[in-house]
This record gives structure tokens, sequence and C-alpha cells, in this order.
């Protein structure tokens, strides 16, 4: 550390040296990320924001309103009147939060003290660091030939330890989702707690379903359904780090509660303590900003340019591995494999793809920075290396 204070202007020239090393969304060039840019609008009521701390609600009362309201529009969004959760980090943090109230709940309860969570193999690596935590244990059901959950494989699967069941309305290699209205009835009539991993859909399947998109039912209009995670900082604009936990019952948070001696309120449910208030307004914000029909539109744009993907690589014969449901496509070149296509992609022209796991192949996310124009570039780079 510098003993004597450095200029600012000084400090300033540095940094921008280092942010140049970084990869810029509007370049085009990153096509495998979840996460993009944020709107600009957001962007400004994110910097009023920063020091509004939601961990210590009592002195910030104002921003812990807002962050009431966004849970209720978001529940809302997900068909549940009286929603109850709170804007997190990101759907880490939110699934993280979701088998913790599982876990508590069986365990008061139903006095499970060894429990275990059926997942499907295509579930995000969030609830491996949830297991570890908890000391839970994955029991991992099987996918179809569709790559989507068996349905008959959870419920061979389910034990008097279940504490809960894991289903992914948008899963974060192929953007599908689980055969969700099936697993919730199982849930239900087993009485377990039944968690949807919508991190990534749920800010386009219900603005796409109002639009005339053909969705299967996949929120709390099914009475199985416990709770939903859904990232803001995804496909909602909003910028990072913003992620959001609904719950269907408020005895969900009492069950994580813990005493909180110093703070102005009593108990604390969430994970992190002294949290960022800037996020949780600025999806406030971008919600009323947007309205239903600004995010459908959005929503609407990046199918389109999904298709557009899809079709194109097939006319220049890349083999497409499933038809998208949401904004990904999965592919592979006829003979070279995904890790080869991928590193000679890069070297081309500097596009940053994916390659997923479970089917091999690259993995395209069309997300907000990713223009018809850089798709077309992509496109004819593509070709080349065909
Ligand atoms: C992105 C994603 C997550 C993790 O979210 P983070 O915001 O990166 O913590 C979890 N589940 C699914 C299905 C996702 O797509």
């Amino acid at each position: 550390m510098n003993d004597l204070p450095i200029d600012k202007e000084e400090i300033l020239h540095e940094l921008d040296l280092i942010q140049d090393e970084d990869l810029k969304y509007r370049d085009g060039r990153i096509l495998g990320s979840m996460c993009t840019e944020a709107h600009p609008f957001a962007k400004e009521v994110y910097v009023k924001f920063l020091d509004s701390n939601l961990g210590d609600p009592g002195l910030f009362r104002g921003t812990k309103s807002v962050e009431e309201k966004t849970i209720k529009i978001i529940g809302r969004l997900l068909n549940l009147d009286e929603a109850y959760g709170n804007i997190v980090t990101g759907g880490t943090e939110a699934n993280i939060m979701a088998v913790r109230a599982a876990r508590n709940h069986a365990r008061k309860y139903k006095g499970i003290k060894n429990g275990e969570i059926i997942l499907p193999k295509s579930a995000h690596f969030s609830f491996k660091k949830a297991a570890d935590m908890m000391n839970l244990k994955i029991i991992e059901a099987d996918l179809d030939e569709n790559y989507k959950i068996d349905v008959n494989s959870v419920k061979n699967k389910i034990t008097e330890n279940t504490i809960a069941i894991v289903a992914i309305a948008g899963t974060t290699e192929l953007g599908l989702i689980d055969p969700i209205e099936e697993l919730s009835q199982i849930a239900h009539e087993n009485n377990i707690y039944f968690h949807v991993d919508a991190a990534f859909g749920g800010f386009s399947i219900p603005f796409l379903k109002s639009i005339g998109y053909d969705f299967p039912e996949f929120d709390f209009k099914l009475e199985g359904v416990s709770s939903i995670t859904v990232d803001p900082h995804k496909m909602g604009l909003a910028p990072i780090p913003a992620g959001g936990i609904i719950f269907r019952k408020k005895e969900y948070l009492e069950v994580m509660a813990v005493d909180s001696p110093y703070l102005t309120v009593k108990t604390q449910s969430t994970i992190v303590g002294t949290r960022l208030g800037a996020s949780t307004v600025a999806t406030y914000a971008l919600l009323k900003y947007f309205g239903k029909s600004g995010y459908s539109k959005l929503a609407d744009n990046l199918m389109k340019n999904t298709q557009f993907l899809r079709q194109s690589l097939e006319e220049i014969g890349y083999d497409v591995i499933v038809e998208p449901e949401l904004n990904i496509v999965a592919f592979n070149h006829p003979e070279k494999s995904p890790d080869d296509l991928s590193e000679e992609l890069e070297k081309i022209n500097g596009w940053k793809v994916s390659v997923a796991n479970c089917p091999k192949a690259i993995r395209i996310v069309l997300m907000n920075h990713v223009t018809k124009t850089h798709l077309k570039e992509f496109i004819s780079d593509l070709k080349e290396l065909y």
C-alpha cells in the first residue's frame, strides 16, 4: 500500500487501463453469458441508493418498502397474490435460501435430520453449494431424451428423508423448462417442498406468455410450488447483484429467522447481513419503466434472434441440439469438437462462446447485447469454419 495519498486523476487513469482489459457487452463478442449490460435508467437509480442497507431496514424504511413492493410485483407476475421473499445477490443466494427454508421446515415439522434433495442432472451448481453448506444429500434425477427431468425418476427417488424437489424453468445450459405441472402434483401429494429455479426463465416466460407464446404452467398457479427463484440481473436488465427469491408462505422465512440483536429489527432470514438496496431499487424502477408491454417486447426480440440463429445454423449445416424454448441455442459442428470450435471462434474474431456439458455442445445465450448484426458476423465466421 502507498504511504501517501495519490491523486484521483492518476488513480482513474490506472483504472481506465484496467477496464480496457475487460470485455464489453456492447462489442457483441460475449455470447455465453446470462448477464448483460444494465439498462441506463437502472444505473442512474442505482447510484442514488448506493448507501442504503437493507440489512438494517429500520434505518432504511423507504428502501425496505421498495423491496416489499418489488417482491409483491414479481409475486403477482408469478400468479401469487401475497408474496414473501427478498431481492438478493443472485440466483445462487436465492437457491440457497430456498434450500435452507425447505431444510428448516422439514426439520421443524417432520423431524428430518439427514435431508435429501432431489434435483435434475441439469440443475445449476448453486445447489451443490447449498447441499455442501447444509450437509444435505443430493439425489440426482435422470433426464429424459429431451434433456428434461424424468418425472418417474423423481417419483422413484422420494424417500422419508426427502426435504425438497427442485425443477428448472430455463435450464442454465439449454434454456429448457422441466415438466413442472406434473412435479408440482407429485410434491403436493407427498407433502414435499417444491422449488422452481426460474433464475433464467423468470423474467421471460410470464411476459412471453402474455403475448401468446405457448408455455406450460410453471409458477404459483400450481398449488405444489413452494418457492421460485427469478433473477432480475439476467433478462430483467437490472444491475448486478440482483436475484429474487419468492416464497408462497411467510412461514418459510420464519423458519430461517435468527435473532439480530444490534439491528433495528429483531430477526433476519437472509444469508447476507449488510446488503445492497441499490439493485433492488433499480429493479423496481425498471419494472415500472418497462411495464408488462416493455418487457414482453424485449423478451420477444430475444426469441426472434434465437430463431434467426437457429435457422441460420441449420442452413449452413451445423447440428442444433434441441429446439430452443427460451433464448439459448446449443449446436455442434458435424466433425469438430465443441472445445476445438470454441477455440477457433475466439481466434478468428474474438468470439466468447461457452461449452455446455450435458450434452457437449457450443452454447449461445441470446442476451440483449447480442444484436442481429453481431449474429450475422458470427454466422459468416461459422460458415468459414465449416
Ligand atoms: C444463472 C442461474 C443461476 C445462478 O444465478 P447467479 O445469479 O449466477 O448466482 C441459478 N440457476 C439457474 C437456472 C441459472 O440460470
